[in-house]
């Protein structure tokens, strides 16, 4: 089968689950030639960023499907969570928001992130979620979601609890369907694609890629850059959510473990730490394409992958496309590092 057939084989299978429409697609790909001339390779990059919804990003893909499942089962009231910088709490939120459902975000404030009220805080107050900081880590998040749904619960809500970046099985299948888009645009430009590469948090974007090219048995390297995560953790968790997509799509053992490669060497100190490196490719970009990175996602993946080319690690001519995850109001939230490291 030639790859749009196979591609509309599997849309009807993913048009079996319930999902609200958040956003256009297919989403823009643009060539970036004068950036990829200097660096030596053929690149794309696919703009994700651009959707109208709240300054879009890769979050509304999933929920698209996530926020579907919620409204099925009825559900009234979203409760997720995420740094208080989170781009996935202002997606949920404006996407709940535009569906008719309540949200709670439930925010990690001891993350060392500024809590002035602004960048994506600002829109989440402006949405209107009900917006709860507290000083907990990663590891106590589970348990302040569980006591916020019970809440609720007791208050005769119908609360639907979304983890960290939407990523679950469902929220996945939103990436198989971009895996789908991306196929055909490949087609219709002719791109002979070598890597399609990525920022990568939770691993719910890549498991959706990686899933949707081996349903259609294309051979394309996904390489996800990690946001600061460990990428042993990152690895296996992403295989762990492709597993579940396979599940409820009713296939099984199409991902290998081979098929998940993420790479952890150029996010520097961790999760949310900025460094000068990764201003100097948010100015590059800025100058060169007017294409706008941020901190803590997509100019972290630029890096690498601009480093993986210079390193002599990534081949001189490869064919490369980019996924711009989104992540814009960041830029509003972090602004005194990109001031302090950036010599604007
Ligand atoms: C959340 C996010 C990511 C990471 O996506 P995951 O699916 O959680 O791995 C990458 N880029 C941006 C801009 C994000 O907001």
């Amino acid at each position: 089968m030639d790859i749009i057939g196979s591609a509309e084989h599997i849309s009807r299978q993913l048009s079996r689950f319930s999902r609200v429409n958040l956003a256009y697609f297919p989403t823009p790909m643009e060539r970036l030639d004068r950036i990829g001339g200097e660096l030596g390779v053929e690149l794309w990059i696919k703009r994700d960023d651009f959707m109208p919804l709240a300054f879009g990003g890769n979050k509304l893909r999933k929920l698209e499907f996530t926020l579907g499942d919620a409204i099925a089962r009825e559900s009234d009231v979203i409760v997720t969570t995420g740094a208080v910088i989170s781009n996935h709490a202002r997606l949920t939120t404006a996407a709940a928001r535009k569906v008719g459902l309540d949200v709670v975000l439930v925010l990690r404030g001891r993350d060392s992130f500024p809590m002035d009220v602004k960048g994506n805080l600002l829109l989440d107050h402006l949405l209107g979620a009900d917006v709860r900081v507290y000083d907990i880590g990663r590891e106590e998040v589970d348990r302040a979601l569980k006591e916020v749904a019970g809440e609720l619960r007791n208050k005769g809500r119908r609360p639907y609890i979304l983890p960290t970046g939407g990523a679950t099985p469902v929220g996945v299948l939103g990436y198989v369907n971009a895996a789908l888009e991306l196929a055909c645009q490949m087609e219709e430009l002719g791109i002979d694609v070598d890597y399609v590469v990525h920022s990568t948090g939770t691993g719910g974007t890549q498991a959706g890629l990686v899933l949707g090219f081996r349903l259609l048995d294309l051979p394309v390297e996904v390489l996800g850059f990690s946001d600061g995560t460990p990428a042993g953790w990152l690895e296996e968790n992403t295989l762990r959510l492709a597993r579940g997509a396979e599940k409820i799509l009713g296939v099984e053992g199409l991902v290998r473990r081979r098929d998940i490669t993420v790479v952890d060497g150029y996010s520097r100190e961790g999760f949310g730490v900025v460094t000068g490196d990764v201003v100097k490719v948010m100015k590059l970009f800025a100058r060169r394409e007017a294409l706008l990175l941020d901190t803590v996602y997509t100019g972290k993946a630029m890096f690498g992958l601009i480093s993986m080319v210079e390193d002599g690690k990534l081949d001189r001519g490869s064919r490369i496309i980019f996924i711009h995850t989104g992540g814009t109001p960041l830029i509003f939230h972090l602004d005194d590092i990109i001031l302090k490291e950036g010599d604007l």
